[in-house]
């Protein structure tokens, strides 16, 4: 069938993968389709036209999208769709939520559920989307290098966290990608430890976990500081995670399985008898989120593409006494992968 409204590059690569209409309701799939954020707005995507639905605050916005054709629901969007649409249609089985499953069922629709759709095609980044990572990853390392010559020990992981976000925002950043991770000693043996009212002791590690907004693109980084020297666990840790983050980097690239990439990472730690301290995944893509796909874990069933854009991220975590991470942002290319965050892996040792 001739396409008549063809609403861009996107836009026709989701239509060639479509076996029936897809009603497009997650807000971030919305925005990479059409470039409209909302928070109340859906994309229906056919093969010879696209609408895209929202309600009255959003009309004059939406009227200056290209390439589709507006149609204004009440403030319940889905019983707007409801009345535009029949017949047998594809929907996102993650974002719908059963009380709108309900609704469109009552109006007569038959909904075939799907997963990853839209997302599969965020996963490959364009050159335009990469500059934008590639901004917000050059404003993380100079915040980074920054970091390195502030004080820890004394200070509460609140200030340093404190500190770090009013860094980022001197730089450029548009705003954090997440709520910034600065874990000393025991808090920074859990994985996701949120800074506390804990003073940074001496001789121990700190995580520092954090990431930005550019022009809607994030970044996502993590070193691990030492505030004196370190007790002998922690100081062989360290080699470890780089070592196991090294031969991870060395495994990414195009046609490498996310489970397999993973799996190399385990090797040295579980070789040091750690193996039940690294107890998350490799990596996670970002993009317009900070975690999307494809995913690096032991379950995942992605297979990496050149344009993926990646975190490696192996840690070890030594309950009570003291965590490590590193963290790089990557993307995959035909026969390796490209490091676009790039502040120092060397174990860096603060005052
Ligand atoms: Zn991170
Ligand atoms: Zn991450």
């Amino acid at each position: 069938m001739a396409r008549v409204a063809t609403l861009n590059e996107r836009v026709a690569r989701l239509q060639d993968s479509l076996d029936e209409p897809l009603l497009v309701t997650n807000p971030t799939n919305v925005f990479y389709l059409s470039g409209f954020r909302s928070s109340n707005a859906a994309l229906f995507v056919e093969q010879d036209r696209v609408r895209l639905l929202t309600d009255f605050r959003y009309r004059e916005a939406a009227a200056s999208v290209d390439g589709v054709e507006l149609v204004e629901t009440p403030r319940s969007l889905l019983t707007g769709i409801s009345k535009n649409v029949d017949g047998r249609i594809a929907f996102e089985a993650a974002t719908m939520t059963y009380a709108n499953w309900r609704t469109l069922t009552d109006a007569g629709l038959e909904l075939v559920p799907t997963t990853g759709v839209v997302e599969k095609l965020r996963a490959v980044k364009s050159e335009g989307e990469l500059t934008k990572i590639r901004a917000a990853c050059a404003i993380t390392d100079a915040v980074y290098a920054a970091m390195a010559e502030e004080p820890f020990v004394g200070r509460t992981e609140r200030e340093l966290a404190w500190k770090m976000e009013l860094l980022f925002r001197e730089q450029g950043a548009d705003a954090l990608a997440f709520d910034l991770i600065v874990g000393s000693g025991p808090t920074g043996a859990r994985p996701h430890g949120r800074p506390s009212d804990l003073t940074v002791a001496p001789n121990t590690t700190v995580v520092i976990d954090a990431g930005c907004f550019v022009e809607g693109y994030t970044s996502d980084c993590t070193r691990t500081f030492a505030t004196g020297d370190l007790p002998d666990d922690l100081a062989r840790a360290y080699e470890v995670c780089a070592q196991a983050q090294r031969d991870a980097l060395a495994a990414v690239r195009s046609g490498a399985r996310g489970s397999d990439v993973d799996a190399v990472s385990r090797t040295p730690i579980e070789a040091a008898g750690w193996g039940d301290r690294y107890g998350h995944g490799l990596g996670h893509g970002v993009g317009l989120l900070v975690h999307e796909a494809p995913t690096l874990r032991p379950e995942s069933e992605d297979v990496l593409e050149p344009g993926n854009v990646v975190t490696v991220e192996p840690g070890i975590y030594l309950e009570g006494e003291g965590g490590v991470r590193i963290e790089d942002l990557v993307v995959v290319t035909e026969d390796g992968c490209e490091i676009l965050t790039g502040f120092t892996k060397e174990l860096v040792t603060v005052s």
